[in-house]
């Protein structure tokens, strides 16, 4: 199995993902253009068993068509994503399985907040969580934004029960690159955080195109303000020092709308 991030250079930043089976089987998440997403695919050289949409929004999905006019392959998506996504003909439910391989599989995560059309994709290889595909719910150093079908208290109980309880070495990844501007939301709101510092510091030098960089959850916990709602130097920096969770994690929301 190996993962195949993509980033695709479009004004939003997304990434688009293709994961290739050991027996050469691949699964598209989130493609941003169908026909580098196509290309991409052949020069891997396996077949295109399907498109997986982590949520509706256009910039998710805008791919389908192509892949799907030259592959007849199937489109997962959210089962609330029916109607929303045109191409979408597949709807799992948390928990069901995509096999990728004979030891890998993709375990479907309801994840609304973003949207409540969200679902997140756990790559599970050998029986042991490997990575997340997380769509517009988890970024590098951040959370996504609520404006357009979602709401900040779901997405804040779906941080807390469905990514705060994975394995510390799960690599995370994201359906934007917002790495650079969430290290500075997070210094702004806790100026001594060190480990923020240093990736800022190595940020600058990422060549997102040829070589992008990945977080595991470890590290999340110690940049992503949003997973950090227990500091005290956060909660104290904040106004209205909110002194629990969910108040702390609603209150860098709505500061990160106009950051
Ligand atoms: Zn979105």
């Amino acid at each position: 199995m190996k993962v195949h991030q993509y980033f695709t250079g479009s004004q939003l930043r997304n990434f688009t993902y293709i994961i290739e089976g050991s027996q050469g089987h691949l699964f598209i998440v989130d493609p941003w253009d169908g026909d580098e997403s196509l290309a991409y695919a052949q020069k891997l050289g396996g077949l295109i068993k399907g498109v997986i949409n982590t949520h509706e929004h256009w910039d998710h999905t805008r791919g389908n068509e192509v892949i799907v006019k030259k592959t007849s392959c199937v489109v997962y998506a959210h089962p609330r994503g029916k109607g929303k996504i045109k191409e979408a003909n597949v709807f799992p439910e948390e928990g069901e399985r995509i096999a990728v391989d004979n030891e890998t599989y993709l375990q479907v995560m309801d994840t609304p907040g973003h949207t409540f059309a969200h679902l997140c994709l756990l790559l599970v290889h050998r029986e042991k969580p490997y990575g997340v595909f997380t769509g517009d719910t988890l970024f590098n150093a951040g959370v996504g934004n609520c404006h357009n079908g979602g709401d900040p208290e779901t997405l804040f109980q779906t941080i807390e029960e469905k990514f705060l309880t994975l394995a510390e070495d799960v690599r995370v990844y994201p359906g934007h690159e917002y790495l650079g501007n969430n290290l500075g939301f997070t210094l702004k709101n806790e100026p001594s955080n060190a480990a923020a510092k240093s990736w800022l510091e190595d940020y600058k030098k990422i060549d997102w195109h040829k070589a992008p960089v990945t977080t595991t959850m470890a590290q999340e916990k110690e940049i992503n303000t949003f997973l950090r709602l227990d500091s005290q130097e956060l909660r104290d920096h904040l106004p209205g020092k909110p002194q629990e969770r969910k108040e702390v994690f609603l209150t860098l929301r709505e500061l990160r709308n106009n950051w």
